[in-house]
């Protein structure tokens, strides 16, 4: 607690109002919710047999969103940055705390962040169980709590020699997304008009929808448990992630730079590549599972109907080789500038 009790500035909008706007919408019964918004602190019931799973993350005005960004994507963010760190750990979300920053209590500002946090966790059946508003520079941060049965959570650290590794979805489009919004990156169709995000079906909205709306890949990742031997999600750059994930594993590998799609037509082989490799902000999965189960991870992302593509195979000793059309390629490094500096 304590928003504007210190400073004593009008605001539209008090402490106890925004804690109803959130409290409103998270009432009904939830799964495990013993005691929600309202108490000291929140009281849920783990199901029996499983460990709880906990992440945070936080995003800042300025370095994880533009200023001016829409409320309703930030919320959205905030909460799918989190729900993908469950992903991918194999695990089930249930439960979400919040910590707003508010430079002013701005009512269309909340109201739509709402939105954009409560459409997500409805999807995902995570009840918010408490948080914490406090007066600062525009920020949220996110603590999500999940469950796995116990020991089946998938770590960075179990791939083996000879396993396949697979990347879901399309990464590089948010990258693309937030390159555009940034001014940094240029299409000629770009219009920079929010209001068309959710309805133009053109490719660069569809690029932004990636980078203010990404999709976690909870329930895909939760099914991959079985199978996957390692797992990481795709949050700050392909190269860099796999290269953690293999490096927890400690194996190296060989992998091949997928079909990058309409990136390339739209931005040319070289930069694609990079946005491939070092973009970030997508949220997908790369795992790794022993090539016994190709056809079980084929199955299961045909059944969540989740595009997923082999990309290479752990190989032993240490590194992450790329190759592509038969050559082979690595990251140039910082090849755009870009807002999170
Ligand atoms: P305290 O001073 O005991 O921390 P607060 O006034 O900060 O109490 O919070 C009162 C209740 O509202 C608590 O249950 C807290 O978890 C919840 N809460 C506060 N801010 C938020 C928020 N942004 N989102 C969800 N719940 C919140
Ligand atoms: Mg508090």
């Amino acid at each position: 607690m304590s928003f504007g009790a210190a400073t004593g500035s009008a605001m539209s909008l008090s402490e106890s109002s925004i804690i109803e706007i959130f409290h409103r919408r998270f009432s009904g019964d939830r799964r495990g919710v013993v005691l929600g918004i309202g108490d000291d602190a929140a009281i849920m019931s783990l199901p029996e047999g499983c460990q709880l799973v906990a992440a945070t993350d936080a995003l800042v005005e300025g370095t994880h969103f533009l200023p001016g960004a829409p409320a309703a994507s930030v919320g959205h963010r905030v909460l799918a940055v989190n729900l993908s760190d469950l992903a991918a750990m194999g695990a089930d979300a249930h439960w979400a705390t919040l910590s707003l920053s508010l430079p002013e209590a701005d009512d269309a500002w909340v109201k739509q962040f709402a939105d954009g946090f409560v459409r997500l966790a409805e999807e995902f059946n995570v009840a918010l169980v408490g948080g914490d508003t406090v007066r600062g520079p525009l920020s949220a941060a996110v603590t999500v709590m999940g469950s796995v049965p116990s020991d089946q959570f998938v770590s960075r650290a179990g791939a083996r020699e000879g396993d396949d590794i697979y990347l879901s979805g399309a990464p590089g489009c948010a990258a693309a997304g937030r390159g555009l919004l940034a001014g940094e990156l240029r299409m000629a169709e770009w219009q920079a008009d929010p209001s068309q995000v959710k309805a133009s079906s053109s490719r660069p909205q569809a690029y932004r929808r990636s980078f203010e709306y990404p999709q976690p890949r909870l329930v895909f990742g939760a099914a991959l448990r079985s199978i996957a031997t390692a797992m990481i999600d795709v949050s700050d750059g392909v190269h860099i992630d796999l290269s953690r994930l293999l490096g927890a594993s400690h194996v190296g590998a060989r992998a091949v730079v997928p079909d990058l799609g309409a990136l390339v037509a739209d931005f040319g082989p070289e930069l694609s590549r990079e946005l491939f490799f070092c973009g970030g902000e997508d949220y997908e999965l790369c795992f790794c599972a022993p090539a016994v189960s190709a056809a079980e991870v084929s199955r299961l992302a045909a059944q969540h109907a989740v595009p997923v593509t082999r990309i290479g195979e752990v190989i032993n000793g240490a590194g992450l080789n790329w190759s592509q059309g038969g050559h082979p390629v690595k990251p140039a490094g910082a090849a755009f500038e870009h807002f999170e500096g």
